[in-house]
C-alpha cells in the first residue's frame, strides 16, 4: 500500500496518472478539484459554497476541503492507498492532513511533484479545451486563459509553501513532467510498494 500526493500545476497531467496509478495498484483517487465540481453541478450546500471561488479560481476556504478529503479518506476499503490530487494546496491544510492521517495510522509515503515548463504547460492545457470541445464535452468554467492565469500563480504559491515542507520530512519526489506519459508512469509506478 502506498499513500501519494501529486503537486502539480494545472495541465501537468497528475489526473492521467493518478488515473493509471488507480488501474494498476487499486488505489483510491481524491480530486478535491473533481469533488468541488461535482457538488457545484448536484448544487449541494457546499458546492453553492465553493462555486464563486471556483469560478474565479481561487483557493475555497480549508475547512469545506478538508471535510471533503476526511470524508473520503474515512470512506476508503481498510489499507487502501490513496493519491491525493489538489490537496493540501496551504499549509494549513497540510498540517490538518498529518493529524488526520497520523490518526487513521496511514501516514503519507510520497509526494510527487509534477516538474514542467511554463511553455509546455500553456500548450498541454488548450490542448485539453480543444478536446474537450471537439469531444462535444463542456470546457470548464475555469478553464479560460485570466483564471488558468491566477490558478497557476496559486500554484506556484502553494508550491513554495509546500515543497520545502515536504523535502523537510523526507518525502518529496520531482518527476519529470514533460516526458512522455508513460515514461512519467513509470517513474510514479515504481515507487508503489505492495
Ligand atoms: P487545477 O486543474 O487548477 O489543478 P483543480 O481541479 O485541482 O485545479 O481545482 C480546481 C479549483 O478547485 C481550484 O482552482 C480551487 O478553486 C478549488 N480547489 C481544489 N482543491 C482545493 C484545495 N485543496 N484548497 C482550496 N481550493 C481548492
Amino acid at each position: 500500500m502506498s499513500n501519494f500526493v501529486f503537486l502539480g500545476p494545472p495541465g501537468a497531467g497528475k489526473g492521467t496518472q493518478a488515473e493509471r496509478l488507480i488501474l494498476a495498484h487499486g488505489l483510491l483517487h481524491i480530486s478535491t478539484g473533481d469533488l468541488l465540481r461535482s457538488a457545484i453541478r448536484e448544487e449541494t450546500p457546499l458546492g453553492k459554497e465553493a462555486k464563486a471561488a471556483v469560478d474565479a479560481g481561487l483557493l475555497v476556504p480549508d475547512e469545506l476541503v478538508i471535510g471533503l478529503v476526511e470524508e473520503r479518506l474515512t470512506a476508503r476499503k481498510e489499507n487502501q492507498g490513496f493519491i491525493l490530487d489538489g490537496f493540501p494546496r496551504t499549509l494549513e491544510q497540510a498540517k490538518v492532513l498529518d493529524a488526520m492521517l497520523a490518526k487513521m495510522g496511514s501516514p503519507l509515503d510520497h509526494v510527487i511533484l509534477f516538474d514542467i515548463s511554463a511553455a509546455l504547460l500553456e500548450q498541454q492545457i488548450e490542448a485539453r479545451a480543444r478536446q474537450s470541445d471537439e469531444a462535444g464535452l463542456q470546457v470548464r468554467s475555469d478553464d479560460n486563459p485570466a483564471v488558468l492565469k491566477r490558478r497557476i500563480g496559486e500554484y506556484a504559491r502553494a508550491t513554495a509553501a509546500l515543497s520545502p515542507y515536504y523535502e523537510e520530512k523526507g518525502l518529496l519526489r520531482n518527476v519529470d513532467a514533460s516526458a512522455d506519459i508513460e515514461q512519467v508512469t513509470l517513474q510514479i509506478g515504481a515507487l508503489v510498494t505492495r
